[in-house]
């Protein structure tokens, strides 16, 4: 049994500081806490985390699980390619943007997995959400293979 839902998380009664979070506080629980703080720059643990809230979402098409994306401002997608049992995304406005660049590091792994697990919940096969590129390995943008199996 799930103690939290995702529809329990907009039940927000912060009279002054309302809704949101600064992106920096975001960006430090994923970067220096997660990414920096786990082994392995929290590889599995971001696809258990990033599964979990994913499929939370409760999504009922890949435009709802992209539009979502966008909602929650992690970053906006764009479709660069779609074949049958594969889809390519570029993410615009990657919460990672402007970050220093570090060459090596693809740092937007929780967010695909975020992706994966809000698919899962439509799609009857497997699929694999895999980051390609991003903003701080110095790519023009984050994007995003995502596979159906
Ligand atoms: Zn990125």
């Amino acid at each position: 049994m799930n103690l939290f839902k995702f529809d329990d998380m907009k039940k927000i009664q912060r009279p002054t500081l309302g809704n949101d979070v600064p992106l920096e506080l975001f960006r430090s629980v994923r970067l220096i806490g997660m990414y920096q703080g786990l082994p392995m720059h929290g590889k599995s643990t971001t696809l258990v985390v990033g599964k979990k809230i994913g499929e939370s979402l409760a999504v009922k098409s890949v435009e709802e699980a992209l539009q979502l994306f966008k909602d929650l401002k992690i970053g906006i997608p764009r479709v660069i390619e779609k074949k049958d049992a594969e889809m390519h995304i570029a993410i615009e406005d990657c919460f990672c943007e402007g970050l220093p660049v570090h060459e090596g590091n693809m740092v937007c792994d929780l967010e695909g997995a975020i992706l994966e697990g809000a698919l899962s919940t439509i799609y009857k096969g497997r699929i694999n959400v895999r980051e390609v590129k991003c903003n701080v390995n110095g790519d023009q943008e984050c994007e995003y293979k995502i596979k159906f199996f």
